[in-house]
């Protein structure tokens, strides 16, 4: 049935009907909801009136709402639970997703009545002279403003980058694929538990290699296993595999692609007025230039590099002579265990699902903002994996979250959080529905689901979306729920992250799974006392790939090189330059298969350290101020995360602390005063 995808349900706070939702309406409801909101345009284009705020901005608000609700559920599904034929509908409906974007902020006379009410904003007030404003910037920035021979230029860019960024993802996975480490004997697997054994001699008998074992390469430049695998040849190869990615020479060489792509990119943005793409991208984040986001890179850069050095200096320490980039990660577990006492896999007993989520996640938001959760088994999700809880603030129901803990063949891998409905007035939604979701192995049947450290960490910083989705409250649907700049969304998540462990949080749910007894006493400060460790390295490795990402991305089209060779001389001139070029702590992603900036993080990978600014001088607030109280979960509600987009996230957050956020609380975290 469209319609359950189409109207809004009748379900509590309006969960979607997923249970009559089958993969056929999914075309034709996409189909009609943008046939709908291009006649709403249509008629609001060729009304004879003058342009309004009412006529023109509030029309333009409204016209997306079937649409976005189906989306909203299609790209939730197409992350948590599809499958080939769900991919197969995506890939046939992105490109025409993107020209209709393009048709609507194309529209010359859709602009031209944006920008007559542009011009009268100083009429306008609050929420509604800003809706103005963000729409004006996103009508320009699109090129609204250009005339008809550069428009056309402009979509003809459009389609190339995005046709460019698939070949690279394409290529970039098929290169890993093909990279995956054939290992002969099991005595080179020395380190791996007898489960990560098995399942390397599976994955070898799926390449017919029966007998052998196969690594296959993760996404990440840190292979897990290279900080465990004792056989030194065997964590080179390893390493070198994934240094390889994408800059063989042959038919997956993702180089020539990457430059191109950069190529358009910086045509694109002189098309609109900028001397760079970086240019382009950080005018429409909190960052506003690339000299302010390559400022703060630099300023961290210096005692990051400083730091890993003398990180460096005891592990070479611990391995008794020079180490290389395959050894670190490995050195690094050896040097935490002794000299922190800090095993974090010893912890998993202490870290039941159920009792972290309920006494921990929960709980913590409780004490800050007055939730309480109820769950809801008469509520489906969309597979039955998925909980449904009821989400009440000081009693009054706000909405609902849905948990989906566990690893699926059908759910991509990584954790996120997508919103399902979002609290807006203008569409008389009052309440929003939130997912989460992360990818915990199933235990066997009868097991308790005992979480690692990270994953107890992942829960608690998805949460920390799941609130901003849950506690925004706006009048227009632009600026509802987590719809706020990309190089600021992270913050809220970020901070959400320090409950994990708030004594008075972990007290109160890290309790062992069978004696009942509560996490050892000096664990905590084993913890606080390992902070900072490696920390030079963290920094180091994520500054040197926001570094090359910007860097690329601060060059005009004719400063693109067009050989591929030329890649790796860019990036070690980018690196060098800033002092991070110490060949035993290379970028967390080089070019040639840095997914993030040839997909939605273009020049923006920088976002992730720039929101710690916040959460780093937010976390020292809470601190300051008596930690988790329902007072100071009210003053960041008030000033953060209940406003969702619905004005400047730095103004707001200035008028609360009374100045900008300083660096300073994020240069003692990460240990680099
Ligand atoms: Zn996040």
């Amino acid at each position: 049935m469209i319609d359950a995808l189409l109207e809004p349900s009748d379900l509590p706070h309006r969960l979607p009907r997923f249970a009559d939702i089958s993969i056929e309406d999914y075309g034709p409801a996409i189909e009609q909801g943008m046939a709908e909101q291009l006649a709403a345009l249509t008629a609001i284009t060729a009304s004879a009136e003058e342009p309004t705020f009412e006529n023109t901005l509030v029309v333009l608000e409204r016209s997306g709402e079937r649409l976005d609700r189906v989306l909203r559920i299609f790209f939730s599904l197409l992350s948590a639970d599809s499958d080939d034929d769900l991919d197969e509908l995506h890939a046939a409906y992105a490109p025409r997703l993107a020209a209709h974007h393009d048709a609507l902020l194309l529209d010359d006379a859709l602009f031209a009545r944006v920008n007559a009410v542009y011009e009268k904003r100083a009429e306008l007030q609050g929420e509604d002279r800003y809706l103005v404003e963000r729409y004006h910037r996103d009508f320009v920035l699109a090129g609204a403003a250009l005339g008809p021979a550069e428009k056309a230029r402009l979509r003809e860019l459009n389609q190339e980058i995005s046709g460019l960024e698939a070949a690279f993802g394409q290529a970039a996975q098929a290169d890993s694929n093909d990279l995956a480490v054939v290992v002969d004997t099991v005595e080179e697997l020395a380190g791996l538990t007898p489960g990560e054994i098995s399942a390397a001699a599976a994955a070898a008998e799926g390449r017919e290699l029966a007998g052998k074992f196969l690594i296959t390469l993760t996404l990440f430049t840190a292979h897990p296993y290279l900080s465990v695998l004792e056989n030194r040849e065997l964590r080179q190869r390893l390493f070198e595999a994934q240094l390889a990615r994408g800059s063989r020479g042959n038919a997956n060489d993702t180089r020539g692609i990457a430059l191109d792509a950069l190529r358009l990119r910086a045509e694109k943005a002189q098309l609109l007025g900028f001397d760079s793409y970086a240019g382009l991208v950080t005018a429409d984040n909190t960052a506003g230039t690339p000299k302010a986001v390559r400022d703060m890179l630099e300023r961290l850069a210096a005692p990051a590099a400083r730091n890993a050095r003398a990180e460096q200096s005891a592990l070479e320490a611990s391995a008794g002579g020079p180490i290389e980039a395959w050894d670190w990660p490995y050195y690094a577990e050896k040097v935490r265990v002794s000299e922190y006492d800090v095993d974090l896999a010893v912890l998993r007993p202490w870290f039941e699902a159920d009792r972290v989520l309920r006494d921990g996640v929960f709980f913590a938001a409780g004490r800050l903002y007055g939730l309480t959760f109820d769950e809801r088994p008469d509520l489906q999700g969309y597979h039955p994996e998925v909980r449904v809880f009821e989400v009440s603030r000081d009693g009054e129901p706000i909405g609902l979250f849905l948990l989906d803990l566990y690893t699926r063949d059908s759910k991509k891998g990584g954790a996120w959080m997508n919103s399902y409905v979002t609290a807006n007035t203008l569409l008389g939604e009052p309440s929003a529905v939130v997912t989460n979701n992360l990818n915990v192995p199933k235990p066997a049947p009868g097991e308790p689901t005992l979480l690692t450290f990270d994953q107890v960490n992942t829960l608690f910083h998805e949460f920390g979306h799941a609130l901003h989705g849950l506690l925004a409250r706006a009048t227009y649907p632009r600026f509802a729920a987590t719809s706020v700049y990309r190089d600021f969304v992270e913050y809220p998540s970020q901070v959400n992250e320090m409950w994990m462990l708030w004594p008075e949080v972990l007290a109160n749910y890290a309790v062992h799974h069978e004696t009942g007894e509560p996490i050892p006493a000096d664990v905590l400060g084993k913890l606080e006392a390992s902070a900072t460790f490696n920390e030079g390295f963290a920094t180091s490795e994520y500054l040197a790939a926001a570094l090359i990402d910007l860097a690329w991305h601060e060059l005009g089209p004719a400063d693109v090189p067009t050989s591929p060779e030329a890649v790796e001389e860019f990036e070690a001139a980018a690196l060098s330059a800033v002092g991070l070029d110490n060949p035993a702590v290379r970028p967390r992603y080089y070019t040639a298969y840095f997914k993030h900036i040839f997909g939605g993080y273009a020049s923006a990978y920088y976002s992730y350290i720039w929101s710690e600014v916040l959460d780093a001088d937010t976390v020292a607030w809470f601190k300051e101020n008596g930690g988790l109280t329902r007072e100071n979960g009210e003053a960041y509600v008030r000033y953060v995360i209940g406003i969702g987009g619905t004005r400047d996230p730095l103004e707001s957050y200035a008028e609360w602390r009374g100045r900008p956020a300083p660096i300073a609380p994020l240069l003692e975290r990460r240990g680099l005063v």
